[in-house]
């Protein structure tokens, strides 16, 4: 029962003030796949201040394109609806915001717009309360396996795989991701087998084709990689083709894994309930934010289907470690330009950071230096 001295307006926190602004990073080294090169960071910020001071601060990123639609929605239809709504309630935020905008739903621009204000109100919560993320939405454990995509880009030679895997094994990492969808399937093999020879049999390869493939090409390759123990088999099929992941799911021993490129919880529950997928990999920036990330762990531990975030290391390592279904944490570093800390590594584990809020240091002299206006 509420105490009679508290009223509901003492309850609340209204937001004051809402900003927004974009950076561009550029990638810390050249990162190439099957159908796109990585070739700029638009990340897109949003800082929100309550009443009583707090100012939380959400981001969401592309890689290369449409960064500033994301800001003009933010600026013209999204931040004129937050003013004065009560920074604790989220989820009734975020399904205004997802209602206002229902006509440009679900898509890329407005879930990436969404993500940005999501997590901004989660730094908000978790400053207010003092706790730190990876507690506050659900506390599982600290600590999160990694793998690295670094090392394993499609541009990179045999060689190089090979010598980026062995620095990952040596570093005491359990996994490395590897690119294919080279125009021979023999190529691919040939780099997957390299790899495989030098690292053992007790190492995660994981690898990934960027939704390059037919159904029938994937179905190829699978078959052609079935003996080198592939951890899983990531976007083989354009994400659309729900159908076709069915047929490659029931195909192949490989386990598929499928996300990156899905922007709605409903869509992972189409995945889910088909059968189609056996790892997800929810993007809390595609997705909407922090609320609708969890919301998919939650759905595939229903399932008995493990996650394994994509991206964004430094917000998706307090995530996993807050649900029990996160198996690993993919390692690419791109904040280092405007953080004032990295992400905390210690054998092989990714440690979610204590500092109450979303835990990312943000380094706002950098930030001022290089928003664009
Ligand atoms: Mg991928």
């Amino acid at each position: 029962m509420r105490p009679a001295t508290t009223s509901e307006d003492s309850l609340q926190t209204p937001i004051r003030r809402v900003d927004t602004y974009l950076v561009d990073l550029i990638p810390e080294r050249p990162r190439t796949d099957a159908i796109q090169s990585f070739t700029k960071q638009e990340t897109i910020f949003v800082d929100v201040e309550t009443s009583d001071g707090v100012v939380g601060t959400g981001y969401a990123y592309t890689i290369g394109t449409g960064g500033r639609a994301v800001l003009e929605m933010l600026r013209h239809d999204l931040v004129p609806l937050l003013a004065g709504e009560d920074a604790n309630q989220i989820e009734a935020i975020w399904q205004k915001l997802f209602w206002a905008t229902h006509g440009t739903a679900v898509g890329a621009i407005t879930s990436l717009a969404l993500a940005a204000v999501d997590i901004a109100l989660w730094d908000v919560r978790g400053k207010t309360l003092g706790q730190p993320l990876w507690r506050l939405a659900g506390g599982a454990r600290p600590t999160v396996p990694l793998y690295d995509t670094e090392g394993g880009w499609l541009h990179l030679s045999t060689n190089e795989l090979v010598d980026g895997a062995l620095a990952s094994k040596r570093q005491g990492w359990p996994g490395v991701k590897l690119k294919i969808g080279k125009p021979r399937p023999q190529e691919d093999l040939d780099r997957l087998s390299a790899v495989r020879e030098a690292v053992g049999p007790a190492f995660d390869i994981m690898v990934d084709a960027n939704q390059s493939m037919t159904y029938a090409e994937a179905r190829r390759r699978a078959h052609l990689f079935e003996h080198l123990d592939l951890y899983w088999l990531e976007e083989p099929l354009p994400a659309e083709d729900l159908g076709g992941h069915v047929q490659l799911a029931a195909a192949t021993s490989i386990p598929i894994a499928v996300g990156e490129s899905i922007y709605s919880l409903s869509h992972f529950r189409e995945y889910l309930a088909a059968g189609a997928a056996g790892i997800l990999q929810p993007d809390a920036a595609r997705l909407g934010g922090i609320s609708p990330w969890l919301k998919v762990a939650h759905l595939a531990e229903a399932f008995n289907v493990k996650v394994a975030p994509h991206f964004l290391m430094e917000l998706h390592v307090s995530l996993a470690a807050a649900v029990p279904n996160a198996i690993y944490l993919e390692h690419i570093p791109q904040l280092r330009q405007i953080t004032r800390s990295e992400i905390e590594i210690v054998g092989g584990r990714a440690v979610a950071p204590e500092s109450p809020g979303v835990g990312i240091d943000w380094d706002r002299e950098a930030i001022a230096k290089l928003r664009l206006s």
